[in-house]
């Protein structure tokens, strides 16, 4: 396997294809972005704790029979994935009451919610990725009805395998985002990455946040925490 063409740089990796046809090489970067990317920072050793973290995930949830474009680990900071067409939509399951919802709707930080809420934000970074509705997502032809009702049910098993996952390790999953793509036989398949910075993650006794928001809030070093939530992971 080898590595041929570099075919996108984002915030936080770089991918590229390989010699085989329709499988991609994704190489994880040392970098942090908030504020849609007006906050840039290299952060040494985040690449291969995101990376790991990434990949036993999506191991965890290909045991469970949710598949993902994972296909293997190469290093400690690269993995090979399928290649899919990612459907320009952010999907955020929330479990409790935490960042844009909490201001939004003034409801405090912490609060367990009723039942998990799904949100969906358009993936464009000129728009500043803005929340959207179904008919949006409809109007904008980013999915069909019927893809639509896939995505939110996918959305939802992993959210129960997570807090599943994440409750053995004494962590209560407040919420996160996914991201889906389509391969060109047009199933649909999850895919990125889920890890700290997709996620955020509360230790149960103490609440501290063992996620991003350590970065976005300026709390203190993310990679001690990152690496505390992957060791727990690998240990349990
Ligand atoms: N999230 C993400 N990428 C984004 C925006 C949000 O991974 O571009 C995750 C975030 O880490 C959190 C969840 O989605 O776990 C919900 O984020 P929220 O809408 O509260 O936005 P935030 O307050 O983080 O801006």
């Amino acid at each position: 396997m080898e590595k041929t063409e570099l075919i996108y740089t984002g915030k936080a990796k770089r991918l590229f294809t390989t010699n085989q046809t329709g499988q991609i090489w994704i190489e994880y970067l040392d970098q942090a972005t908030a504020l849609n990317g007006v906050r840039k920072d290299e952060i040494l050793g985040k690449a291969e704790l995101n990376n790991q973290i990434t990949s036993l995930i999506f191991k965890e949830l290909a045991k469970k029979d949710i598949p993902s474009h994972f296909i293997k680990q190469l290093s400690k900071t690269e993995q090979l994935v399928e290649a899919v067409a990612i459907i320009p939509l952010e999907v955020v399951v929330r479990n409790v009451a935490a960042g844009s919802f909490s201001k939004k709707l003034a409801i405090e930080e912490g609060t367990q919610l009723t039942f998990p809420i799904i949100e969906f934000y358009y993936k464009k970074d000129e728009l500043d990725d803005p929340f959207i509705n179904e008919d949006h997502i409809k109007y904008l032809e980013l999915a069909t009805d019927e893809e639509l009702i896939a995505l939110k049910e996918a959305a939802l098993k992993v959210n129960q395998v997570l807090i599943e996952l994440f409750d053995q390790i004494n962590i209560r999953l407040i919420d996160f985002k996914i991201e889906f793509g389509r391969k060109e036989d047009g199933t649909i398949l999850l895919a990125d990455e889920i890890s700290p910075d997709t996620c955020r993650l509360w230790d149960k006794t103490t609440n501290d946040h063992l996620d991003k928001d350590v970065y976005r809030k300026e709390l203190g070093e993310i990679v001690p925490v990152y690496k505390e939530v992957f060791s727990r992971l690998k240990n349990k």
